[in-house]
């Protein structure tokens, strides 16, 4: 069989875009985006999509260059994560809880050429741009004005280009859209962490991205039109593939500006919601709801980006939500490794399924390995549920690299593993468990907190003479981060708690500040004078229990 060859026929470029105009073939009647009161149609959005992405080849983008967006999940969010690739360019969604020093490095690090801009995010983007060194060129801002009043400060800036409406409307809907010369091809750039340390960008090619959007349903096992609420803001690693994934099946995808327990449950009755995504925070928002009423039909949720506790997926379930547990990274473009469920499980009790079930399992169908193994060796440790040892990924969906990063893509790729920086136990039936985490992240209500970052903030503070970050376990967010700090000798005055909170406040995004602050004459060291992290967290652990404040 040696002349068989790959042909022009069998190896065109995977990419997940071409889920768009298929989609427009077979549904393409069906609803495929509602937002309040409008509905789209697939025939519509694929119309649509490819309308904002010929407005963006106008304006001079080609390939490679990157193109930002700053949005909640309504409908022009869901339509540039098809637009700008489309257009040839990278999608780069941005967290919308940064604050607007970190907005502004990670324009400046991506050097993107166009920004979307919600309307209500007008104020923080005007700010990040204002922050670019004179002489560095900024990119140019269409804003998304939605239902919002006409005036809007980002319309009075020198780089206000148009509106998002206009952006639509002067595109042609016969565009030719760009299919990528290579699958290999960047699709996607979305930064992990950046507010201090170097900015950490993950891009992902279009078959890394068309792999994971097909893996995202197989496991979950995803039917054709699901009805799908977006609970999972779509900045979150491009919204675990989702955005791709409920095209491929012809879904709906409800929108959402901001949610609560309320809200949910309200669009979940409106649309007969099928299917939804969220960190454990979500599930804590349903079950804290006081009036509940039961479910008319069985909501399937797939939780993931933080360890949910068994207790808490119980109680979801008890509502007649069905939970999926997935773990991925943003690396990892969404689902890595998966709760997959066996069926005799369904005759244990609940309270033994929801154990079972906290668990974060085998490897999705699309990856090649997942092992857990000594991190100094590459040893597989012992599947006795007992030993720790590094959780390291092999498979189709693992992102290029960081950008212009080729340091902090060598440390985590390396030995043919993606190094995940989590610790985890291996079970004797071949199912992992997350223990903890090597790396210094605290995930507070699904947002990754970089301890690190924390730290360089408290120490710049003129009273800190050493400080240290660690989570402090949280019923309603999972973690929150929580401060020691112990103080110069010298300084006249001691702050308060409250005093180093608002210090925090005005330099870090808001979900990044320290919701505790315990001051110390002295951090715990090791004999070469490292803080030990591990008795630090002992104690945050041992912190008399007060309701924190919500975020
Ligand atoms: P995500 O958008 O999924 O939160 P991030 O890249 O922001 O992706 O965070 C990835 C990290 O979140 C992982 O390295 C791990 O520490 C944590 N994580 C994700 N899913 C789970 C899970 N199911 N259980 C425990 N931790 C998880």
């Amino acid at each position: 069989m040696d002349e068989l060859r790959p042909t022009p026929a069998n190896s065109s470029p995977l990419t997940p875009l071409g889920f768009l105009d298929r989609a427009a073939t077979v549904y393409g009647d069906c609803p495929s985006v509602i937002y309040n009161d409008t509905t789209y149609t697939w025939s519509q959005t694929h119309r649509r999509c490819l309308r904002v992405a010929c407005s963006i080849s106008s304006l001079g983008i080609r390939r490679g260059h990157v193109v930002s967006v700053l949005s909640p999940n309504i409908p022009a969010m869901y339509e540039l994560h098809f637009a700008v690739p489309m257009s040839g360019a990278v999608l780069n969604t941005i967290n919308t809880r940064l604050d607007t020093r970190t907005v502004s490095l990670l324009l400046r690090h991506s050097q993107s050429k166009l920004l979307f801009v919600d309307h209500t995010l007008s104020s923080l983007v005007l700010d990040a741009v204002s922050l670019f060194p004179p002489n560095t060129p900024t990119p140019l801002l269409i804003l998304i004005a939605d239902d919002a009043p006409p005036a809007s400060p980002l319309r009075s800036s020198s780089r206000f280009y148009a509106t998002y409406d206009e952006m639509v409307q002067r595109g042609n809907p016969e565009f030719s859209w760009a299919l990528p010369e290579n699958e290999w091809d960047p699709m996607t750039l979305n930064y992990t962490s950046g507010t201090t340390s170097s900015p950490k960008g993950v891009v992902h090619c279009h078959r890394g991205l068309f792999v994971a959007a097909v893996n995202s349903l197989v496991d979950w096992a995803v039917p054709k039109q699901p009805v799908y609420l977006w609970t999972l803001p779509m900045f979150h690693g491009n919204g675990w593939s989702y955005p791709y994934g409920i095209a491929a099946v012809g879904g709906t995808n409800v929108c959402l500006r901001k949610f609560d327990a309320q809200v949910i449950y309200a669009l979940i009755k409106r649309h007969a919601v099928t299917h939804m995504c969220g960190a454990p925070v979500v599930l804590n928002m349903l079950t804290s709801m006081p009036i509940y009423k039961p479910l008319e039909n069985p909501v399937h949720i797939l939780v993931g980006g933080a360890p949910p506790p068994a207790s808490v997926l119980f109680q979801t379930e008890s509502l007649g939500f069905v939970v999926t547990h997935a773990y991925g990274l943003t690396e990892t473009a969404g689902t890595a490794v998966i709760c997959a469920w066996k069926p005799k499980w369904n005759r244990l009790p609940a309270t033994e399924t929801a154990r079972l079930k906290s668990r974060q399992g085998v490897r999705a169908v699309a990856m090649t390995r997942v092992d857990v193994v000594d991190p100094n060796t590459g040893a597989p440790v012992k599947r006795d549920g007992l030993s720790p040892g590094e959780v390291v990924l092999r498979g189709g969906c693992l992102m290029l690299g960081y950008l212009k990063d080729p340091k902090g893509t060598s440390k985590c790729m390396k030995h043919g593993w993606f190094y995940t920086g989590d610790v985890a136990v291996m079970h004797p039936d071949g199912y992992m468990e997350i223990k903890d985490r090597s790396k210094d992240v605290i995930i507070s209500g699904g947002e990754n907190v970089s301890s690190v970052e924390v730290e360089s903030v408290l120490y710049a503070h003129a009273a800190v003479s050493e400080a240290a970050v660690v989570a402090r376990p949280d019923e309603f967010w999972g973690e929150t981060p929580c401060a020691f700090v112990s103080l110069k000798a010298e300084i006249e005055r001691r702050p308060t708690e409250n005093e180093i909170i608002e210090y925090c406040r005005g330099k870090l995004p808001h979900y990044m500040v320290p919701k505790t602050v315990v001051f110390k004459d002295e951090l715990p060291k090791t004999s070469t004078g490292k803080i030990q992290k591990f008795l630090l967290r002992e104690m945050a652990k041992a912190l008399v229990f007060t309701r924190q404040s919500r975020m």
